[in-house]
């Protein structure tokens, strides 16, 4: 029986879990379960495959495929445990608010348009039904018709019931990675805080924290965290089922039953769990001008998250050494990006080509210095 490890339960270690073969392989999930020391919980849900993209890339390509997905992943994450995640498709409306920010809005909506016609700017009447405190002259918007969203709360609930029921698949939440050594006659060692496992294949998506576990192998792959300082609020108001997301970074996403995710700072580098009140003042501030009526809502929720991020800001996925795989980077769009990712990532591990040829551009030797 192979025995194969994956370092780290958020949605990239989970969703390669579910797409593994099972026949002849023992598959152990770690995790140190420490709230807040993760992406997967904290994150806004939202499936920008066209809203975070401004160029024609590989990744913009797995993007759009990833989210065409996700209402088969809901559907089949239903059946399996029960839990809606709450797939919704209403759209997303990107917004510039001072001029500077208009240009770039422009020149991703020029981008975005040449591929799909059904997005559409905003004329100044509906900029004014929409947004009546932005100032005309200093803003525009777009709407995305297909970018959807879901709860990844719950999402990464639901993966982690779905992987929990499986016979071939054990979960060690609350255990802590302290190193990892590689063996003389192959495999690796993953020494925890409740003991030391064999693996003869090893998987690290441990989000930020994935450079730091290399680094025990003598591989030098940085990752960074970005600090994200999010809030939710309730609110009676009904004017909104689209995301609003500005070029600033502010987006508003609005949730099941009366509520609206407000997101997200960005602190690269910072490793914090607490929650900044200037950050937060901010997200008011900038959520405000665009949905005044958000102003009423009540506070349900702070939190806090760390993305992970690369140096050059595209994710490592695939192979570092024999049997050594990697999945991280994936910044602001792992949510997205996760369904496609697992199946890509257990594929190769499984030793498909054209998965590998599929994530040549993310190979981790380029990425290596
Ligand atoms: C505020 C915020 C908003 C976001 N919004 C969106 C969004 O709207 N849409 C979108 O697509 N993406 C969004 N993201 C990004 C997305 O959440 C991440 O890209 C994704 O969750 C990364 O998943 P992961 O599995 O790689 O990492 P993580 O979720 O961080 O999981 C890594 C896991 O590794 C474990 N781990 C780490 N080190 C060890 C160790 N030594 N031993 C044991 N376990 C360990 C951690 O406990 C953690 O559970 C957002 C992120 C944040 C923070």
């Amino acid at each position: 029986m192979e025995q194969t490890v994956i370092i780290g339960a958020g949605v990239m270690g989970l969703s390669i879990a579910r797409q593994l073969k099972s026949k002849h392989r023992h598959i152990r999930i770690i995790d140190r379960s420490t709230p807040r020391m993760n992406a997967s919980y904290a994150a806004g849900g939202m499936l920008g495959a066209q809203n975070e993209f401004f160029e024609d890339t590989p990744l913009y390509r797995l993007a759009m495929q990833s989210r065409a997905m996700m209402p088969e992943t809901a559907k089949d994450l239903e059946r399996e445990t029960g839990i809606d995640i709450e797939y919704q498709k209403y759209g997303l409306i990107k917004v510039a608010s001072n001029s500077h920010d208009i240009t770039a809005l422009h020149k991703q909506f020029q981008f975005l348009q040449s591929h799909d016609h059904t997005i559409k700017l905003l004329s100044l009447s509906e900029m004014a039904q929409r947004f009546p405190k932005l100032d005309p002259n200093q803003s525009a918007a777009f709407k995305i018709q297909d970018d959807g969203q879901i709860n990844a709360n719950i999402y990464t609930q639901a993966l982690i019931k779905s992987v929990a029921h499986r016979e071939s698949i054990e979960l060690l939440t609350h255990t802590e990675t302290t190193s990892i050594s590689q063996k003389d006659n192959g495999g690796y060692h993953i020494h925890t805080s409740k003991g030391t496992f064999h693996a003869d294949e090893l998987i690290i998506a441990a989000g930020a924290w994935s450079g730091a576990l290399l680094h025990h192998l003598n591989i030098h792959l940085p990752t960074h965290p970005v600090k994200g300082d999010v809030k939710l609020i309730a609110s009676d108001y009904h004017g909104l089922q689209e995301t609003i997301f500005n070029v600033n970074g502010c987006y508003i996403v609005p949730k099941k039953p009366n509520r609206f995710l407000i997101g997200a700072t960005s602190e690269i580098d910072n490793w914090s769990t607490q929650n900044n009140r200037d950050n937060l003042n901010w997200l008011d501030r900038e959520s405000i001008a665009m949905i005044p009526a958000l102003k009423q809502g009540r506070i349900i929720k702070e939190w806090t998250g760390i993305r992970p991020i690369t140096p050059d800001g595209e994710p490592i996925m695939g192979e570092v050494r024999p049997n050594l795989y990697v999945t991280t980077g994936h910044y602001r769009n792992g949510i997205l990006l996760s369904p496609i990712v697992g199946k890509l990532m257990a594929q190769l591990v499984d030793g498909n080509h054209q998965a590998r040829e599929i994530l040549q551009p993310f190979q981790p030797h380029q990425h290596t210095i």
